[in-house]
């Protein structure tokens, strides 16, 4: 680890290895058994971190609810100063931070800083949003009635995130909820915790210049057990969760089952079309970089190409041409171009997915495998591999979360290139690659995709915090990030106002006393 500089980073986010290996770091820790985060890229084990046990968990709720009655009581903008402050701590822990989570998760170390820099971005919306959390006015059918609604803090706010964006997504929640007058009780992902303790230890650090209560951001670990202490809990209004579609229906139906509201950002299965007014320069860079980024475990990641039949052969060429260049390796090399998988558990997955696309029917036409040897040790390296496929084969229908991408063709017009997109259950990103206008509005009209985002000649990877993110069917139907999302962490309220010395009752009833 010393190689790449990680001890460093980890010695600056202030996570201590005690001797048997265990990080400490701020309060909020647990005390249960230990879970051991093991790098992707070496094969190292990093440290071992303590769960959470129910009995901590029951402080740490009170530690958040305790903070909730005084946090909620300062003024929005006042809140905002204090993200303002969190983005600033970020920009000064952006190196190590970025390199913690390339060397824990697997990203590149560039994905890694861009990752931070997402949190800065949200951080900076967040301060604006701060003096604009604004609700309506109406006008009262009763005279002498004043109408209006007004948004208030919601309570604590239970975040699960997944491990593919370790410390981004708690960002997108956390800065929300915070300048909606929330507190927030983090669980990362049991294959990243580390990242989340460096996280809470920059929280912490805000929070104590401030005098402020740590309890504002809690952090719990631990596997799903610990993921069902929040979904279960009624003194936790909101849950946001980040993960497979199979955790999702579980959350929900929990979360639903005691009235909570859920927030929920799930897999997808996104694709581009590529029509015959295409450009195919910008179609490689999109697909490529959407297929193969984070080694294919982006949420938005590129798993179908929908070619159309005219241009198939000519596409085909150029991508296969493309992938024979990329460079498999150390993610903290920034002469790579895919880092390895979270695990060999994901390996496997990955090696079952080209089996069954084979099996189906599908013509794998860039070989894929997991390396091994000097720099492979950890035994997480696979090459990203291209099939031809059919949209109907189960394994197409179903996210594999690797570097696997399927092409598919489509005859006629745009409208048959649509129906295969959104022919899957999942509906989160999707991308055409055309120059024709008609097709490219198609594309984006009630015709068109059904996916939450839909872009026009850039790829499905990747968003901009200002719009709202998230996806469809079963990817959840949650919005996080810009936009209008912060509504979710806060709780509406219409007030009727009558300023008169009547007491006249809505649509006109009367009752007389
Ligand atoms: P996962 O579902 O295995 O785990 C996600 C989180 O949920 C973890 O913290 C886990 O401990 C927790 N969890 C699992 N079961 C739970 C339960 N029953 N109750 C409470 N908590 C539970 O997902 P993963 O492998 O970490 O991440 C990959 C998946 O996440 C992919 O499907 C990807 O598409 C999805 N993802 C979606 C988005 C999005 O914004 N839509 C973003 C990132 C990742």
């Amino acid at each position: 680890a010393l190689d790449f500089g990680v001890d460093t980073a980890l010695k600056v986010l202030g996570i201590k290895k005690t001797n048997n290996g265990t990080s400490t770091g701020s309060t909020n820790f647990g005390s249960g058994e230990e879970i051991s985060s093991y790098s992707p890229v070496d094969g190292a084990l990093i440290a071992k971190v303590n769960t959470t046990t129910n009995a901590d968990y029951e402080k740490v709720l009170i530690a958040a609810t305790s903070a909730y009655a005084t946090w909620r009581t300062k003024p929005a903008p006042q809140r905002g100063e204090i993200v303002r402050q969190f983005g600033d701590k970020l920009r000064e822990y952006k190196e190590p931070l970025g390199k913690l989570v390339s060397y824990e998760m697997g990203k590149s170390y560039q994905e890694g800083l861009g990752e931070v820099q997402e949190m800065i971005d949200i951080c900076d919306f967040a301060v604006g949003l701060s003096r604009q959390l604004h609700g309506l006015t109406m006008h009262s059918e009763r005279p002498g009635h004043r109408m209006y609604e007004q948004y208030h803090p919601l309570g604590v706010v239970g975040i699960i995130s997944a491990f593919n964006f370790p410390v981004a997504v708690w960002a997108w929640n956390t800065a929300l909820a915070w300048i909606c007058g929330d507190v927030c009780i983090w669980k990362p992902s049991e294959k990243t915790p580390l990242c989340g303790i460096a996280c809470q230890n920059i929280a912490a650090e805000v929070l104590k210049a401030n005098n402020l209560p740590e309890g504002i951001s809690c952090l719990i670990n631990g596997d799903y057990k610990v993921g069902e202490l929040m979904t279960n809990d009624v003194r936790i209004p909101l849950i946001s969760a980040t993960g497979s579609t199979r955790m999702g229906k579980i959350v929900a139906q929990t979360v639903a089952g005691r009235l909570g509201k859920s927030l929920l950002e799930l897999g997808g299965n996104n694709a581009i079309i590529v029509t015959p007014d295409a450009d195919i320069k910008m179609t490689v860079i999109g697909a490529v970089f959407g297929a193969v980024g984070t080694a294919g475990q982006r949420c938005t990641s590129t798993r179908r190409l929908i070619i159309h039949e005219s241009i198939y052969d000519k596409v085909k060429t150029a991508i296969v041409d493309a992938y024979k260049q990329l460079r498999i390796g150390n993610p903290l090399d920034e002469k790579n171009h895919v880092g390895p998988l979270i695990d060999t558990g994901a390996v496997a997955m990955y090696q079952k997915a080209l089996e069954k696309v084979v099996a189906e029917g599908g013509k794998i036409i860039i070989e894929g495998g997991v390396l091994e040897g000097k720099g492979y040790e950890s035994g997480c390296y696979v090459k990203p591999a291209i099939a031809e496929a059919e949209n109907s084969f189960e394994i197409v229908q179903h996210e594999t979360f690797a570097p696997i991408l399927y092409l598919l063709k489509y005859k006629g017009d745009v409208t048959d290139a649509i129906a295969i997109q959104n022919g899957v259950a999942q509906g989160l990103s999707s991308a055409i690659m055309t120059n024709n206008l008609r097709e490219a509005e198609l594309f984006l009209s009630a015709n068109g995709s059904d996916c939450g985002i839909a872009n026009v000649n850039i790829g499905t990877s990747g968003a901009e915090i200002g719009g709202a993110f998230g996806g469809e069917k079963e990817t959840g139907g949650g919005r996080e990030s810009g936009s209008d999302a912060w509504k979710i962490y806060m709780r509406r309220q219409t007030n009727t106002i009558n300023y008169t010395t009547e007491l006249p009752l809505a649509q006109g009833i009367k009752f007389d006393l």
